[in-house]
């Protein structure tokens, strides 16, 4: 069933600015994670649709809060990543004020997926995510990506460690170990976020002004004309940032 509801998945739109984020009801989880974590990867993943999250790869949305519709006015909110090297202090404060403010405030956010890479997690600014979320109160998952990349022992430990470090840091979070490409716990990561998910009431769904934009989709083609986004031509999967 949680598995319906991703497969209907459509992207809905980009907001670099609170003032544009769709209306403010329904329920929503949003993917947080470094740049490079594997985030767009999971969320594909989860969606079982390879190119959904690549318009986060777009260049000038690397930098947006990009919202995919389910059904029943529920969304999946995929934050910008973080932790650029060599990202400008205008833009780290940039990313400070619209983030920040969006998980402290969004009333339809039900829940924040972390994802961390297994070998790397509760980075400073993983910390910082956990903080914003701390006077909601909201639930937090974390997944401890590319998981295929540890033998089972040592991504068992990983996640025993970071298990214990957050219930330090924030003992409303449950970690699980997660891998795209090996599909290891995919199905516990649905049921997370549609756990999260379920706690919003069902509204209708929410059609923008402007007409969203379809990203190809590899798999499924909607009847009739899917077409394709003339800003995505040339953009592959698997391109990076430009930041
Ligand atoms: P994002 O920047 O957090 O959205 O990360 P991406 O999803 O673009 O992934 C970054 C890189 O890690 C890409 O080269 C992916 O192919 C790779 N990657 C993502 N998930 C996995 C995984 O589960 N296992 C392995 N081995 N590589 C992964």
């Amino acid at each position: 069933m949680h598995q319906t509801m991703f497969h209907r998945v459509r992207y809905l739109l980009s907001v670099g600015d609170l003032s544009q984020l769709p209306p403010d009801r329904g329920a929503e989880v949003a993917f947080a994670g470094r740049s490079n974590a594997g985030k767009s990867s999971a969320i594909n993943a989860l969606c079982g649709r390879r190119g959904i999250a690549f318009v986060s790869k777009m260049p000038g949305r690397t930098q947006l809060i990009n919202f995919f519709q389910l059904a029943g006015g529920r969304h999946l909110v995929d934050l910008p990543g973080y932790g650029y090297a060599n990202a400008p202090a205008a833009m780290r404060a940039r990313w400070e004020a619209l983030i920040g403010t969006y998980l402290r405030q969004r009333r339809a956010l039900r829940g924040l997926i972390l994802v961390m890479d297994a070998r790397h997690t509760l980075t400073p600014l993983d910390r910082r995510m956990l903080d914003w979320c701390a006077s909601t109160r909201r639930p937090v998952h974390a997944l401890l990506s590319k998981a295929d990349k540890l033998s089972r022992q040592a991504g068992e430990r990983q996640r025993i460690e970071t298990e214990e470090a957050l219930s330090r840091l924030y003992p409303a979070a449950s970690v699980q170990l997660f891998s795209s490409t090996a599909s290891i716990g995919l199905q516990e990561a649905r049921e997370a976020v549609a756990k999260m998910l379920e706690m919003g009431e069902a509204v209708e769904d929410y059609i923008p002004d402007a007409p969203s934009e379809e990203v190809e989709s590899d798999r499924e083609p909607r009847s009739g004309a899917t077409k394709r986004n003339p800003r995505l031509k040339g953009i592959k999967p698997g391109v990076k940032p430009q930041l």
